[in-house]
């Protein structure tokens, strides 16, 4: 596996908000001290250029975010912050993707840039949810000349407005997003119902989970729903917009996973034989982000898996499937198959 991360992401810090520099630091840390980091191969980004940006904002948007933060920057709305450093920082977070998509193009099998500020709230002309760039996106579109067909999974506590709202209207472009039920949090928008518009009905996919579902329910809905939507779409890469904030301890939601389904997500993935391009979002308890980092990390790469000196991290020997879900969570289910099997075989 590849990671792509830099220290300069610290510089867009505000240390009294939640999305501050300790969180890719501690996820750094720890595969520091564990001894996971030797192991991978660490790239450096590049500040992504205008033009790169323009693949996915509006221009106007990036001049006020470059002139804001020329000004010394403040709050763009009630809770996404800027500095003077948060144009450089955010474009460099842009570059993180960028940088992943070239190692993708080069022939990287799994790549995940560790990056900040998170981008999946980001529209095309908007700063919101602690996000400025969508740096999914911006990657996305440099592999334009190497794939036709693109899936996204963003497993973020938050349905990821910014990202859904990009590619609404391209059907080469299926953005699956599993979240908490948007009428209990943040961004109150990523119902069953949004499908998706003209071209691109159909290619947005919502689950949104009832506050305290668990690892069993999400990995119980998650097999139920991605591979009978790979088998039938045929994606020739998976996007992972990669948020920890529905982890149990999370102070943000009421979503109670675990550090097991980091491990499990990975290992689901792995099994589809797809190139895998992961960027970090949410996760805002540092214990808990940086345990599942590594649970995530770990379980994305077999051969570390194998490793004697890491079999005391193997969290998934032993895990059983679910066979039993709450109620609700079956019934979410029959609910999206009910619209989604209009559109793909399921
Ligand atoms: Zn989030």
């Amino acid at each position: 596996m590849s990671i792509i991360y830099s220290k300069k992401y610290n510089l867009h810090n505000n240390p009294n908000h939640i999305e501050n520099k300790n969180r890719t630091e501690a996820i750094l840390n720890i595969l520091h001290e564990k001894g996971i980091i030797k192991h991978l191969e660490v790239y450096k980004p590049k500040r992504a250029k205008i033009d790169d940006l323009k693949k996915v904002h509006e221009l106007h948007y990036i001049n006020y975010i470059k002139e804001f933060c020329k000004k010394g920057g403040g709050y763009l709305d009630f809770d996404t912050y800027a500095t003077s450093y948060t144009y450089d920082v955010a474009s460099l977070a842009a570059g993180g993707a960028i940088e992943a998509s070239k190692l993708i193009i080069n022939g990287k099998k799994w790549v995940y840039s560790i990056s900040r500020p998170p981008g999946h709230h980001a529209t095309k002309n908007k700063a919101m949810g602690f996000c400025i760039f969508n740096n999914l996106a911006i990657g996305l579109e440099n592999l334009r000349n190497k794939f036709k067909n693109f899936l996204i999974l963003d497993f973020d506590l938050h349905y990821g407005n910014g990202t859904a709202e990009i590619y609404y209207e391209d059907p080469s472009v299926l953005y699956i997003s599993i979240h908490q039920d948007p009428k209990t949090i943040f961004p109150s928008c990523g119902f069953i119902d949004e499908i998706g518009k003209n071209e691109g009905e159909g290619y947005n996919i919502n689950i949104p989970m009832p506050p305290n579902s668990d690892d069993n329910d999400y990995i119980w809905i998650l097999s139920e729903i991605i591979p009978p939507i790979i088998d039938d779409f045929k994606p020739e890469i998976i996007l992972i917009e990669a948020g920890f904030d529905a982890h149990k301890r999370d102070p943000l939601g009421s979503i109670n996973l675990t550090e097991k389904f980091y491990a499990w997500i990975a290992k689901f993935l792995r099994k589809f034989n797809l190139p895998i391009m992961c960027v970090l979002e949410g996760g805002y308890n540092l214990k808990a982000l940086k345990y599942s980092n590594l649970m995530f990390i770990l379980y994305s790469n077999p051969e570390l898996l194998g490793m004697d000196q890491f079999s005391n991290l193997r969290i998934l020997d032993g895990f059983k499937e679910p066979k039993k879900v709450k109620i609700r969570v079956k019934k979410l289910y029959s609910e999206i198959k009910s619209i989604i099997s209009n559109f793909f075989k399921i």
